[in-house]
Formats: C-alpha cells, structure tokens, sequence
C-alpha cells in the first residue's frame, strides 16, 4: 500500500511545500503587469455617458497666448453653469488660477452660486494625524473641497509607478467619487464590487477604458461659448489641463507606462464611470491562489515524471495556454482578476525541479538495461560457443562409433539375433544423434548470422525426387507409400542445400509421426508466381493448442514429447527460417488423428520479391500462416 501510493504522496506532498513556500513571495509586480495585459486586450466596458471632461489643453495656450486667468475662468465657470450640469468637478486648485485677489473673490462667488455644484478634488487624504488642509485660502475659503486621492504603485503592491486602483472612504468619510456615485446609483457600500480594505481605507480597481474614451472639450469652447450645451446639461463635468507641461496632469496607466499618455482628467472620468456602474474589478480571496497554485503544482509534477518528454512539454503548454485563456476569460467577462504570478511560478519550479530528478532516475534505468543487456550478450556468447564446440567435438567420436558399427554389419553373418539387433540400435541412435548435431550447428548459424543463401536455378521437382529418394528407406520400414503428384515447373532460383533441408524435414516429420501402411502424398503446383510444395500424411496430427507453436525453437507437441518418436524441436523452426530467407511462407494444417499437411510456399522469381520485401510489401502472403 505504502509502496504503491507512497511516490505519489511524496509527489503530493512536494507540490504542496513548493506552493506554499511560493504563495509567501509577494509577486505584484509580475501581477501587476498580467493585470494590465488583461486590461490591455478585454473588450472596452460600457460607459455611464453621465461623464464630460473640460481641459485647458495647448490649442486654450494658444489662442490666450497665456494660461487662462481669473477672468476667463469666471467666464467659462458663467457659461458651463448655464448649460445646467449635475457637478462640476475641479481637478486642479482654484488656488492655481492667476488673478487679483477681487477677481478670485468674483470667481468663489460665482463657484458657490449653485450650492454643492462646484467642487474641488483635493489629491490628499485627511487621515487623522495628518495636517492636510481641506480649506482653499481667503477668498477662495467657500469654494467646496472634497478629498480624491490618486493613488499609484509606487512604494507598495507592483512598485512600478502604475495607477490602478481607487479610493472609496477613508476613516468611513466618503470621497467624492464614492459620494457622486452612491447618489446617481443608489448603492450603500456593502453593494459595491471588488471594494477591499486597506489600512484605514476602502479601495477598489478602476475599471480602466482605452485612453481616448472620453473625449474633451477645450476650455476655449467654454470661454468661447461655441460648445453643444446638450453635452453639458445633467453631466459631471471635470475640469482639468492637458498642456503637456505639468507631470502632475498625468498618470502612468496600465494601458501605456508612457508618461503623458493618460490624463488625471481621464482617470477620474474611469473612476467615476467603475463605480456609477459598480464594474470594479473582483480579487478572489488568497485561499483561491492558494488552490490555483497546488493544481497546478500537481499537474507540472505529474507531467514531468509520468509523460514522454515532448509529450509533457505539449500538456505543459496547453495548461499553461488554458489558464492563461481562463484567467483572460474571467476577467473579460466577469471581471474576476484570479492570480497568474503564482500558478506560472508554481509551473516553472516544479518543472526545473523535477525535470534532472527525471533525468537521474531514467539515467540509472539505462544503465541497468545496458548491464543486463551486456550480461545477456555474453551469456548468449558462452552458450554459442558451447553448443559449438560440444557439437565439434561429438562429431569426431561419433563418425568412429558409426565407422565401427559399419565394420561389424559387414560380419554380420557372425552375429547372432541380438547382437544384430543391437548393432541395429546402434546405427540409428548415431543417426539421429548426427542429424541432432546438424541441427543444433544450424541453428548456432542461424543465431550468428552467419547463414547466406548460395542461389542456383533448380527444378523443384527434381529436389522432391532426391528427397523422397535420401527418406526411402525410412517409409520402407514403416511401409508407407510416398505419392507424388507434381506439375511440370519451372527452374527458380534457391539454395538448394536449404530447401533440400527444409523438405527433408517435412517428409521425415510426416513418417515419423505417421503410422505404419499409410500414405503420403507430396504435391507441387505453381499458384500467382509462387512455387506450393505441399507435404500431406494420415498420420496422428497436431493438437489445435500446439499447431501455432510448432515453428518455435525447441517446440514439440505435448502428446509426441512422451512418445517414443525421437526429435529435437528444432526441424520447423530451421525449416520455417530458411523458407523466410527465400521470401517464402510456410504453414501446416491438421486434424488430430487424422494427419496434416504442411505447405511451403516460395516465390517463383526471387528478386523481385526481395525487391517488393524492400519495400515493406509481402509477396503472396498467405492468410493462414
Ligand atoms: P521434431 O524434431 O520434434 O520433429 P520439428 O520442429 O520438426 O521437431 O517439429 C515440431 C513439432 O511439430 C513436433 O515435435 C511434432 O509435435 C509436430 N509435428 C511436426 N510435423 C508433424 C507431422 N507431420 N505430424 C504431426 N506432428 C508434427
């Protein structure tokens, strides 16, 4: 049990140590920059339409020759007021406008003529302990002040100068956005999306829109009287500059790190327009990039030790693909900004991780495979050469055994009954131990490659009449009748030792197994360009269990291994070898007490079977082989 789950666990185990140890790191930055890849390519949201940006932009410097003055502003305050807003929101301080102090007097009392109108967003929080001064200078002392901070990643979350998020409260105090749009929509805090606390405040993610959503109007269409009312009337109108002059104008947003490219102006009109909406980006809590980062840990570790290399590099990409598309995905559409930094760490540690600890445990298997594999050889060595010189070396005393035996039949009017008999034995037991010897040292051939074909045109027939000729003697003892049935063929090319063998052994098996009086009938036939020699005897058959095995090296059927019938195993598997060297076939069919027939099959023309063999076709292959 522990031994079968036991890797796994360790596995487990080590995925879940890797995503703790990377959840500890706080990887903002790399988050920060996936978040505004995510911003980047999402579908533009819908705006409020609720919104109208002002801005004293280059072509006001240009007409004035000079920034605008009090008296311009008092103008264009007089005429924006006519054309009936919702508010007015300033996003620079009065304070800065140039003008006598009666002029900035003039311009408070016609900012303050529609009470709660005109405000002025104090970039500052008055948080306590702080000394942030919430009133404007005399005379400009009755001119509203709200706080709205700009807040950006400098010191904290991505570090990189970003602005991404907005302030809801402070200290509970609302700011003006929250105020403003708590009013047009209704919602009480708790209703708000994405909204979370951070020391003493409530902040949110903007809900950026591509720079250049909301279009401007130039204060000089203000002064000038020359705008659309209609686009004023009932509008939050935000007054701002975008002279290019003044960093302060302009923030870094997640759309371009480009320092003049986004406007404070803009930024506010997407604040104002994410919570009028309430489409604040969701942050799911830790926990969840907790889980994320273990599947995903898993997963890698997984990959990388139970898949093929190339194989886990391609999953490894489509998960990392998948999640890259489902965290685009949720946020596109739901606004849920799940964390990436995490699960992509996870991913590239786990992998580096694992990956040489892969390469070591495969590298010992190697090497044992090749030591077994070395053992293998020699063993395969020593045994070649045993058979070989065993097979030598009983050659030499067995020709004498057959020499003297020969001696003795040439008295054989000297012996008596038995002796006959036993000299009799004696002859065939060193038969069948030569032809045992033949075979073993073809089969050593065989292992060693050392078998080449010695192609001569020869007449089929003419060798099965030599064969039937070299067994006469055996089908004379057991008085069985050999038949020939053979069609004229033509000569092909063979190694005529092989196939003589190869025939030997089919006649000598079908009187072998074959009882006494009965008959054998050998056929040849040319069929679709292939020679069929077919060997037929009524002899005692081959079991259905054995008949697909009796090819194998050293395979006797299991009723004939306890008979008396001598052999070694080994004639169908030669047989069956130096038919294949000719590009032939060879197959046996049989009844169990009745007989069977063994057919070889060999190509009439040789060449161009080897030639079709060459290119992965097979030459008249039989279905029964
Ligand atoms: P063996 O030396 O045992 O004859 P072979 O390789 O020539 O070895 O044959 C393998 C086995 O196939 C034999 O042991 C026998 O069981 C079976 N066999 C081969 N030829 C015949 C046949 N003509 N009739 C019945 N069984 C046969």
């Amino acid at each position: 049990m522990l031994k079968r789950y036991g890797p796994r666990l360790i596995r487990i185990g080590f995925a879940i140590v890797i995503s703790i140890m990377i959840c500890q790191f706080p990887l903002d930055f790399l988050e920060g920059y996936f978040y505004d890849m995510r911003i980047q390519f999402k579908p533009a949201s819908p705006v409020s339409d609720l919104i109208q940006t002002v801005v004293v932009d280059q072509e006001t410097l240009r007409a004035l020759q000079r920034d605008p003055h009090a008296p311009d502003h008092i103008i264009a305050l007089k005429n924006l007021l006519a054309a009936g807003p919702r508010n007015i929101v300033m996003t620079f301080s009065p304070a800065e406008i140039v003008g006598s102090y009666d002029e900035l007097k003039e311009w408070a009392k016609v900012a303050t003529s529609e009470p709660g109108k005109l405000t002025y967003l104090l970039n500052q929080l008055p948080i306590k302990g702080s000394d942030v001064e919430t009133k404007l200078p005399a005379p400009l002392e009755t001119v509203a002040v709200m706080p709205g901070l700009t807040t950006y990643d400098k010191t904290i979350f991505a570090k990189d100068g970003v602005t991404r998020r907005f302030i809801y409260s402070y200290e509970s105090n609302l700011t003006l956005h929250a105020q403003i749009a708590n009013a047009i929509n209704g919602l009480v805090p708790s209703q708000y999306y994405g909204l979370f606390d951070y020391i003493g405040t409530k902040q949110g993610y903007i809900d950026f829109h591509p720079i250049g959503t909301y279009k401007p109007i130039s204060f000089m269409q203000i002064l000038n009287n020359t705008f659309d009312h209609e686009q004023i009337k009932d509008k939050i109108v935000l007054i701002g500059r975008d002279t290019l002059e003044d960093s302060r104008d302009y923030i870094v947003s997640p759309y371009s790190r480009n320092n003049y490219d986004m406007t404070n102006l803009e930024m506010h009109a997407n604040i104002f327009d994410t919570l009028i909406l309430n489409r604040a980006p969701i942050l799911p809590r830790e926990t969840y990039d907790f889980i994320l980062t273990l599947l995903i840990a898993i997963v890698t570790v997984w990959v990388v030790l139970a898949l093929r290399p190339t194989r886990g590099l391609m999953i490894l990409g489509g998960v990392l693909l998948a999640f890259a598309l489902l965290s685009f995905a949720l946020f596109a559409t739901a606004r849920v900004w799940i964390g990436m930094a995490h699960p992509l760490l996870a991913i590239f540690i786990c992998y580096y991780f694992f990956i040489p600890y892969r390469l070591i445990r495969e590298n010992r298997k190697s090497w044992e495979y090749y030591q077994r594999n070395k053992l293998l050889t020699e063993v395969e060595e020593l045994k070649s050469n045993f058979l070989r010189m065993m097979s030598h070396d009983l050659k030499t005393p067995l020709a004498r055994i057959q020499g003297m035996a020969d001696i003795m039949g040439q008295e054989a009017e000297n012996l008596n009954d038995k002796q006959r008999e036993a000299l009799q034995k004696i002859n065939s037991s060193s038969e069948e131990l030569v032809e045992f010897i033949g075979s073993v040292l073809s089969l050593n051939r065989i292992e060693g490659k050392e078998v080449k074909l010695h192609l001569k045109s020869k007449d089929v027939n003419k060798l099965v009449h030599d064969v039937v000729n070299r067994c006469a003697d055996l089908a004379k003892k057991k008085s069985i009748q050999v038949i020939l049935e053979l069609e004229p063929l033509f000569s092909m090319k063979m190694d005529e030792d092989l196939i003589r063998q190869v025939l030997m052994n089919l006649l000598e098996n079908a009187i072998k197994y074959s009882h006494e009086n009965s008959k054998i009938l050998i056929t040849t036939e040319e069929h679709d360009g292939q020679a069929m020699i077919q060997v037929a005897d009524q002899g005692v058959g081959i079991d259905q269990a054995d008949l697909p095995n009796i090819f194998d090296k050293f395979y006797r059927a299991r009723d004939v291994k306890d008979s008396e019938i001598k052999g070694s195993g080994l004639g169908l598997y030669l047989a069956k070898y130096f038919v294949q060297l000719h590009s032939g076939h060879i197959y046996a069919e049989s009844e169990p007490g009745k007989g069977s027939t063994f057919t070889v099959q060999l190509p009439m023309d040789l060449e161009f079977a080897k030639a079709l063999e060459q290119q992965g076709e097979r030459y008249g292959e039989s279905p029964r082989r």
